[in-house]
């Protein structure tokens, strides 16, 4: 893995396949974009970066298949010219409040179809080279805000025994992938600082955040603290549902690459991402106020009723960044989702007709708006590129805070 940055710009580079930074890898489950197949993504650009979620693969298929199929994973799924990455978290399981008790001195605890399976360093880096996974994120142990300081030592202590277990194993079986270094240490400054002094010594081709996509009170400050430590020249990454200003914000903090997860947790809400980003565009008055919000809906009997549809499955409400496409007002409302989107969903349908699938929950409100909120997403992270390269960065910042103050 190379990594080139120059003030927020960079490019990494693995296996031939250059990325460019500030980026967002494509947030994928059981080997696929959710909702989405191969001709569906023809239509967006995504890049070749995927991040695969171990826990919606682990054992599916098993490693029994795999050694039989004899390729690698890539070739399994038909996925042939992508990279992937092996996270051992879940971007969309947020809050580890309610799984990490479970995890032990020796190994994690992950939940797949077959129920509560405990993996450990030598589990893990066997199941990465069986499937011949491109770069690999270690066993770590997140944990949630808050904990007292004994908790925090020992969430450090683990993450920093499982790299050590996965770089001896990498050794001695000769597994060419680059493994990343992931820090933990819940809220506690001092178990980071001692995390990251700990990893920095330890040949690691990149580092993992960890534990900041949801809310830690002190979360700027401590992300500050920790991005002060890390070199320069070595990629920061920092997963699961970000809302675009923390993006932004991270940016300015040395981060450098995110995914994708907030695009599938939007679709399966049944909104579409709205927020503006474009500094070239001239944007009308917002042609869906959120401030007369109406938050009706109809059940299938036509009785309008009221709920709350856009907090995030880590518990962040995205109000401000999208529209809730169940809403009543949308029944017959004729416009693209997101006036002047390019994408297949923008140019060919309207929200009302979204509005109508979803009522009549039709799977295709799914595809529809996966295929919009990947577009929009994505092309968030363009628009980034372009404002760092034409000193708009500030603009921009302030065109995605405007969706917050509306
Ligand atoms: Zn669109």
């Amino acid at each position: 893995m190379i990594f080139k940055k120059e003030k927020f710009l960079g490019e990494m580079t693995i296996k031939n396949k250059t990325f460019k930074t500030p980026g967002c890898l494509v947030y994928v489950r059981g080997g696929m974009v959710p909702h989405l197949m191969n001709d569906n993504l023809k239509t967006l650009n995504l890049g070749d970066l995927w991040q695969l979620s171990l826990e919606t693969i682990y054992e599916l298929p098993s490693l029994d298949v795999m050694e039989c199929f004899g390729k690698s994973f890539h070739e399994y799924c038909c996925l042939k010219d992508k990279i992937l990455i092996l996270n051992s978290q879940d971007s969309l399981l947020q809050n580890p409040s309610d799984i990490f008790r479970y995890n032990e001195e020796k190994s994690v605890s992950i939940w797949t179809p077959g129920g509560r399976r405990k993996v450990t360093p030598k589990d893990y880096m066997k199941f990465l080279k069986v499937f011949q996974f491109d770069v690999c994120i270690p066993l770590s142990d997140c944990i949630p805000p808050n904990l007292p300081k004994k908790r925090c030592r020992k969430s450090a202590d683990r993450t920093i025994r499982f790299l050590d277990e996965c770089l001896k194993i990498k050794i001695d079986q000769k597994i060419d992938s680059p493994v990343l270094g992931v820090i933990e240490g819940g809220n506690s400054k001092e178990e980071r600082e001692r995390c990251i002094k700990e990893i920095l010594k330890k040949d690691v081709e990149g580092f993992v955040l960890s534990g900041f996509n949801y809310y830690l009170p002190n979360y700027k400050e401590l992300l500050h603290f920790c991005t002060n430590f890390l070199p320069k020249d070595k990629v920061k990454f920092m997963f699961g549902i970000l809302t675009p200003d923390e993006v932004i914000n991270a940016i300015e903090l040395g981060v450098d690459v995110f995914d994708s997860v907030i695009a599938y947790d939007c679709t399966d809400r049944g909104c579409a991402l709205s927020f503006k980003y474009n500094t070239k565009k001239k944007y009308a008055e917002r042609s869906h106020s959120f401030s007369n919000s109406n938050g009706c809906y109809h059940n299938n009997n036509g009785v309008e009723f009221k709920t709350n549809n856009h907090i995030a499955k880590c518990g962040k409400n995205m109000e401000d960044f999208e529209m809730d496409l169940h809403e009543s007002r949308y029944f017959d409302d004729l416009q693209a989702l997101v006036e002047g989107c390019s994408c297949y969903c923008c140019i060919q349908y309207t929200r009302a007709y979204i509005h109508h699938l979803l009522v009549t929950k039709e799977m295709l409100s799914s595809v529809l708006l996966m295929i919009h909120n990947l577009h929009h997403w994505m092309n968030f992270f363009e628009e980034i590129q372009e404002s760092l390269k034409e000193n708009k960065f500030t603009e921009l910042k302030e065109i995605v805070l405007e969706s917050k103050m509306i």
